[in-house]
């Protein structure tokens, strides 16, 4: 199986291999698995040299150009086993096309799409026993590029890494499907039309850290971003893309260069056309929602990604003010939603859209 792929297999040692962490300990991104799967790239040879191996320290120039210009991309999405203990991915070939699309932006090379995901079902088939069973435990699979080439001097490198981890992770609701508040800045922006949100960064996100500290203080979960010029139409939640329930309308802003293109949200669109919701994506004014939320027409507030699936807002807080939704309570189509999508991603109902990815 390995020799078809070029990827050499180097095992770990039996008695290396870690304790895996009990349902009680797994959180999220603490626990990292007993292997994962690499590769470099040069301009000569293209992607070269991939294997799976022990999950290992890298050893780098302190002059490698991703220290010092922020050349990184990565990905995020998980393997879950089903009830019948098969395990299964989810939408996977379209985070890797969603890499390349941020490789691209970030002058990086593209990836083989179909070489990465046979390498991930041998390192998943390989890992299969720390895919945690525990009610909405997954296995969170993180892909990351990196520009490696020691040189002072803002251009692209010549030479990246590709790797991927894997961390066992638990419910990403301990205490159940509560929602969340939400601040609103009206002062930082997290991405620019024309920059690189659309891009999966790392530098969107050490740019999102500032503002996120200082929402946490005031006892907000996470932020609520507006457009980077007027500070008046709605981008994202955190690392989230965001949907609202307003009327009898399912609203969510349209894709314009500042957003990331959640594959969550793509299928919370498609399951909710399927399903006869009136579906819109158009720009929402933070004016908009507050007037909605007076006149008690904003019936829910959800954020979407892999970790958290579905994560419901109950409150937001906007230029010293708060605003309540759904009375702080989780909306009807926000569990209807969660719920399917847990029950496709776990194999356990009808998949109408061929989302999910049999392993092994
Ligand atoms: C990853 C991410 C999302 C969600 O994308 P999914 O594919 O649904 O996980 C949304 N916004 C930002 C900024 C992200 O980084």
């Amino acid at each position: 199986m390995w020799e078809d792929l070029e990827v050499t297999l180097e095992k770990i040692e039996n008695e290396k291999k870690k304790e895996k962490p009990s349902a009680e300990e797994l959180g999220f991104g603490i626990h990292f698995t007993d292997h994962m799967f690499m590769m470099e790239w040069n301009r000569e040879s293209g992607w070269h040299d991939a294997k799976i191996c022990p999950y290992q320290d890298f050893r780098m120039d302190p002059a490698a150009l991703v220290f010092h210009y922020g050349q990184a991309i990565f990905e995020g999405l998980k393997a879950y086993r089903g009830k019948d203990g098969q395990v299964y991915m989810f939408r996977p070939e379209d985070n890797f096309e969603r890499m390349n699309s941020s490789a691209v932006r970030m002058c990086m090379p593209r990836l083989p799409v179909d070489k990465v995901l046979k390498s991930i079902k041998a390192l998943l088939y390989l890992e299969k026993d720390w895919i945690p069973v525990a009610e909405g435990a997954s296995l969170y699979i993180r892909p990351t590029m990196i520009a490696v080439e020691p040189r002072l001097g803002v251009r692209a490198a010549d030479t990246y890494y590709f790797y991927i981890i894997l961390s066992p992770v638990g419910a990403y609701y301990p205490e159940g499907f509560n929602p969340t508040k939400i601040y609103v800045s009206d002062e930082h922006a997290r991405a620019a039309k024309g920059g690189v949100g659309q891009a999966k960064t790392a530098g969107n996100y050490a740019a999102s850290l500032f503002t996120t500290q200082r929402a946490k203080k005031e006892g907000y979960t996470q932020v609520l971003w507006l457009d980077a010029c007027e500070h008046k139409y709605i981008e994202e939640v955190g690392t989230s893309n965001i949907f609202f329930v307003i009327g009898d309308e399912l609203v969510t802003p349209p894709l314009g260069g500042s957003i990331l293109e959640g594959i969550t949200r793509d299928s919370v669109l498609k399951l909710a056309e399927m399903w006869g919701v009136n579906t819109m994506e158009r720009p929402i004014s933070i004016d908009e929602v507050i007037q909605a939320s007076r006149d008690g027409s904003l019936k829910e507030a959800f954020g979407t990604g892999t970790a958290a699936v579905i994560s419901p807002v109950g409150e937001f807080y906007y230029k010293g003010e708060t605003f309540s939704v759904n009375n702080g309570e989780t909306g009807e189509l926000s569990e209807k939603l969660y719920c399917e999508l847990q029950a496709i991603q776990k194999g356990e109902t009808e998949d109408p859209f061929q989302w999910v990815e049999r392993v092994g």
